[in-house]
């Protein structure tokens, strides 16, 4: 196989966003979100599988994308309308994968396919959706003043529940690592991918090859972030297991899918997701070394960027700070930095 990346003059645009078809019973839509401000610019990959008589949708989107979605599916000819989906399946809980469960189920009765670990969160879904979003009482433990008032203020949270009332998931069913689905034609593998996610899997399609890898292998830093309880040994493992799959096709939650190939093979892209984990780790380290006094969270982050000031769109910023403070607590935890309360908050040295 030659091809490395599938190129975007496929790439049909319409008003509910852009759709490319992937292969003859696949299409991957990137829904557009009405909501332009903050993390809701975050684009995602959904994708829609259509067999003879089976209609499956990985990774619905945003909340706010749902009318999009039933709009996309509409346009393409796959489906009537969001009743006509046959399963839900998901990576992941995170609002731009699974925020839209609920109100899905309003919309159809299709079961909601996800991780197992999931089953106490479902009763109080809007709930649990605003938890693990709401990285204020992170930014409280994790951040010294003046920064931590600064940063607390710049969160305030509008959730689901304020927006759309509690809400339960009723039509779930749960799917535990090394369990397999039917899905059409499709015999689904849920593989292990915790890290960035506790509740994170993987869908892998043996005799195809095809991976769907949700937020673990990206261009970018895959966020790791303590507020939404995700572990960076847990994430470096989940890469080497998804390494070891035969796959063919790797279709990512963000970015471009890849095929396998001579040039670009899968290993550069396990190896340049590793390299992230492992750069954050020297630049914290190297931060830490070069410190003369202990220094708090903020600062740490600020001199660990390439021109030492916050980084530019603010989210890219968020990211970076929650990447360095997982490392500080992991190399605290591994004996390699110190974490002690100073007067305004928790400071770091080696
Ligand atoms: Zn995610």
């Amino acid at each position: 196989m030659t091809v490395s990346e599938i190129r975007t003059p496929k790439t049909q645009k319409a008003s509910w966003g852009t759709s490319l078809q992937v292969s003859d019973d696949l299409w991957r839509l990137r829904l557009r979100n009405p909501n332009t401000g903050g993390r809701d610019r975050i684009i995602v990959n959904t994708y829609v599988y259509a067999g003879a008589d089976t209609l499956a949708v990985i990774d619905p989107g945003w909340p706010s994308t749902v009318d999009h979605l039933e709009a996309a599916l509409a346009e393409l000819g796959l489906a009537r309308d969001l009743a006509d989906v046959d399963y839900w399946l998901y990576t992941h809980a995170h609002i731009d994968h699974m925020g839209a469960a609920a109100l899905l189920e309003k919309r159809s009765k299709a079961p909601h396919i996800a991780a197992k670990s999931l089953t106490p969160f479902c009763p109080k879904w809007h709930r649990f959706q605003d938890e693990i979003h709401d990285w204020r009482p992170w930014i409280q433990e994790a951040f010294a003043s003046p920064h931590r008032e600064r940063l607390l203020a710049a969160r305030q949270h509008h959730g689901l529940l304020e927006t759309h009332g509690p809400a339960a998931l009723t039509r779930t069913e749960f799917i535990d690592f090394g369990e397999r689905i039917q899905i059409g034609d499709l015999n689904l593998e849920f593989v292990d991918a915790r890290g960035h996610d506790p509740h994170h899997g993987a869908f892998f399609e043996r005799e195809r090859g095809w991976l769907f890898s949700g937020d673990v292998i990206l261009a970018v830093p895959t966020p790791i972030c303590r507020s939404m309880h995700d572990d960076l040994d847990a994430y470096r493992g989940s890469i080497a297991r998804l390494a070891a799959l035969p796959a063919s096709l790797i279709l990512p939650g963000h970015g471009l899918h890849r095929r396998n190939s001579k040039d670009q093979p899968f290993e550069q892209l396990f190896e340049r997701s590793l390299k992230y984990v492992s750069d954050f780790e020297k630049i914290t380290r190297h931060t830490l070394s070069q410190a003369t006094a202990p220094l708090d969270l903020y600062e740490i982050a600020i001199r660990s960027t390439p021109e030492q000031k916050i980084l530019e769109p603010e989210a890219r910023w968020w990211v970076h700070m929650a990447l360095i403070d997982s490392h500080l607590a992991t190399l605290v935890e591994h004996g390699f930095a110190t974490r002690v309360e100073g007067p305004s908050g928790p400071l770091y040295h080696v």
